[in-house]
Parts: C-alpha cells; structure tokens; sequence
C-alpha cells in the first residue's frame, strides 16, 4: 500500500487541484475511493468500485463513490466507457494512451486495443466529410478467443443487437 502511495502521488496532486478549484474539501474517503479506483486496471461501474472500496472502509457509502467518480472524470483521471449494456463503466484516464475496445458478449471480457492504421482512417474519413471529430469511441461485440471454443451462439447472425453481459471480476 505505501508502495501504491507513492505510485499515486501525481494523480492524488491532481485530484486534489480539481477538489480545490471545485471548492471542495479533500476526505478520507475521497483519498480511499481515488487509491481503489488506480489500484485496479479493470473497467469498473461505480457499484464494482463500491463494492471494492466497501471491503476496505464499510462507511463509505454508494453515492459518495459515485460522485467522487465523477469528480475523477472531470479532473481527467478517470474516462467514462460504454459496452453496450447501459451502464457507466469507468477506466484509468490520466496517462493512458488512448485506445479502443472489443466486448465480448458471451463473458463480457474487454480487450483494449490501439491501431494507429485505424486511428488515421477515422481522421480521414472525417475530413471527407468535413467533419470535425473531437473524440471518438470504437468498440466491437463478438466472441473473445476462449468463448469461440465453448459457446454454440457463436454461429447465429442475426441482425439484432447482441445481448451484452459485461463482467467484472469484482462481485
Ligand atoms: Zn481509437
Ligand atoms: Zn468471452
Ligand atoms: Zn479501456
């Protein structure tokens, strides 16, 4: 943990600059909920987060983590992500290269991925059109590499949207 202090030190800084300028107060439970939230690389929704902070300090409750979350996202350390289950899920923000997703819809695993052929594309095509982007989220639903070995779903084409059941590791 004191090695994980350490690791934090920036992000903390920066959170505690957006805290100030939001003229809020640092807490504890703040502190906790930033160290849990960089302690783990999975994409988490508040509650996944909730439960992990929970374990460690049962007073902190779910609307606490969910704000501070937000608060996360607006300071740039945390990045707000979607799979197509409509829920919110949440990654690691500050320093991290940006990169697109694969979801799969049988375990709900994510795979990040980074193309810098893709990402040109996306620029490209955009000026075709003459469309400014400012940002843009690629995902792709299927079946992950362990799923194509066990599921028989992974056959059927239909045109409907796929069931997706994001799984976290966190239960
Ligand atoms: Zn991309
Ligand atoms: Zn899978
Ligand atoms: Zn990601």
């Amino acid at each position: 943990m004191s090695e994980n202090k350490i690791k934090f030190e920036v992000e903390k800084e920066v959170f505690l600059e957006h805290i100030k300028a939001a003229g809020l107060r640092r807490t504890e439970q703040r502190d906790l909920i930033l160290e849990t939230f960089l302690s783990t690389e999975e994409h988490l929704t508040s509650e996944d987060l909730y439960v992990l902070v929970h374990r460690i300090d049962p007073t902190v409750g779910l609307t606490t983590v969910y704000r501070t979350l937000k608060l996360l996202t607006e300071a740039g350390l945390a990045r707000e992500v979607r799979f197509g289950d409509n829920k919110t899920y949440y990654e690691h923000h500050y320093n991290h290269e940006h990169h697109d997703h694969m979801i799969c819809t049988e375990c709900g695993k994510v795979i990040e991925f980074f193309s810098p052929e893709i990402e040109a594309l996306q620029d490209q095509m955009a000026e075709n059109f003459g469309f400014k982007a400012t940002h843009h989220s690629l995902r792709l639903w299927g079946f992950c590499d362990e799923c194509q070995k066990t599921s028989r779903e992974t056959h059927t084409a239909s045109g409907a949207q796929p069931r997706v059941r994001v799984k976290t590791a966190i239960h």
